[in-house]
C-alpha cells in the first residue's frame, strides 16, 4: 500500500491518500506457465495502469496528474469544452454545404488518417492479387508441361527403332493389304496400329497367335501393345504383348 499527501478537492485541505500499486506475483507465474506468452499482455497492463489514489478520510479518488495538480484539471476541462464548442459551431457552418465539400474538408482535416486508410487498402488489394496469382500458377505451369511435352523425346530410346520396324512390317503387310499403314503410336511409340478397310475378325485372331513372327519382332523393340483397325468404320481390335 503506497501512501502520499495530497490536496483533496472533497475536503478542502491536505490529506493522505493511498493508493494499491499493481501486484506483479501473479504475471510472473503466467508468464513462467505460458512460456513467455503472457509478456505481451503483462507489458501492455503495467504501462497503462494507472493506480487509483484513494482519499483515506472521505474516498474521493481521481487521476494521479489532477491530484498532484489541481489547477490542470480546470485547464483540461476548459480545454475540452472549448473543442466541443468549435466542434459545434463547425458543424452548424457545415450543415448545408453539398457533399463535395464536405469530403474535400473532411480529407483535408483528416489527411493522415486517409492516407494511412488508403495505404492499408493499398496493401490489402496487393496481397490479396498476390495470392490468387500464387493460386494459379500451378495451373499454368502443368498447361505449358502438357503443351510442350514431346511423345518420341520421354520414350525409352528406341521410338526410332519401332518407327522404322512399322514402315518394314507396313510393306510386308502390302502384300496382303494393299491400304495398310502401320504406324508406332502413343506418347511413347509403344503402340503399334495396323490400320486397312481389309482387316477382320479373322486376321485380328490369327494376329494374336503366339506363334506369330510379326508379335516377336513387336516384342523385341519395345512395342506394348496392338491396335487393329478396320478403316471407315468404328471396329478395332485391340491386345497387349
Ligand atoms: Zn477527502
Amino acid at each position: 500500500m503506497d501512501q502520499a499527501s495530497y490536496y483533496c478537492p472533497r475536503c478542502q485541505q491536505f490529506r493522505l491518500f493511498q493508493s494499491t500499486p499493481m501486484n506483479h506475483t501473479p504475471h510472473i507465474l503466467a508468464s513462467i506457465f505460458l512460456c513467455g506468452l503472457w509478456l505481451p499482455i503483462w507489458i501492455i497492463m503495467a504501462i497503462s495502469d494507472t493506480p487509483a489514489w484513494v482519499c483515506a478520510f472521505c474516498g474521493y479518488h481521481d487521476l494521479t496528474k489532477y491530484l498532484a495538480d489541481p489547477a490542470l484539471k480546470q485547464r483540461d476541462l476548459e480545454a475540452g469544452a472549448q473543442r466541443r464548442a468549435e466542434a459545434a459551431r463547425k458543424k452548424e457552418e457545415r450543415k448545408d454545404w453539398p457533399l463535395p465539400q464536405m469530403a474535400a474538408v473532411f480529407v483535408r482535416e483528416n489527411l493522415l488518417i486517409v492516407i494511412g486508410i488508403a495505404v492499408v487498402l493499398a496493401l490489402v488489394v496487393t496481397g490479396v492479387v498476390m495470392i490468387m496469382n500464387s493460386a494459379q500458377e500451378p495451373t499454368n505451369y502443368t498447361l505449358q508441361t502438357t503443351s510442350s511435352y514431346s511423345p518420341v523425346s520421354s520414350d525409352d530410346g528406341r521410338g526410332q527403332e519401332r518407327v522404322s520396324l512399322a514402315g518394314t512390317l507396313e510393306g510386308e503387310l502390302r502384300m496382303k493389304f494393299s491400304d495398310v499403314t502401320c504406324t508406332a503410336e502413343g506418347t511413347q511409340t509403344q503402340q503399334f496400329v495396323i490400320a486397312s478397310s481389309k482387316v477382320d475378325q479373322k486376321f485380328a485372331d490369327d494376329f494374336k497367335k503366339a506363334a506369330n513372327p510379326i508379335l516377336l519382332r513387336l516384342r523385341k523393340a519395345g512395342f506394348k501393345d496392338v491396335r487393329i483397325e478396320r478403316t471407315f468404320t468404328n471396329q478395332e481390335w485391340r491386345f497387349s504383348l
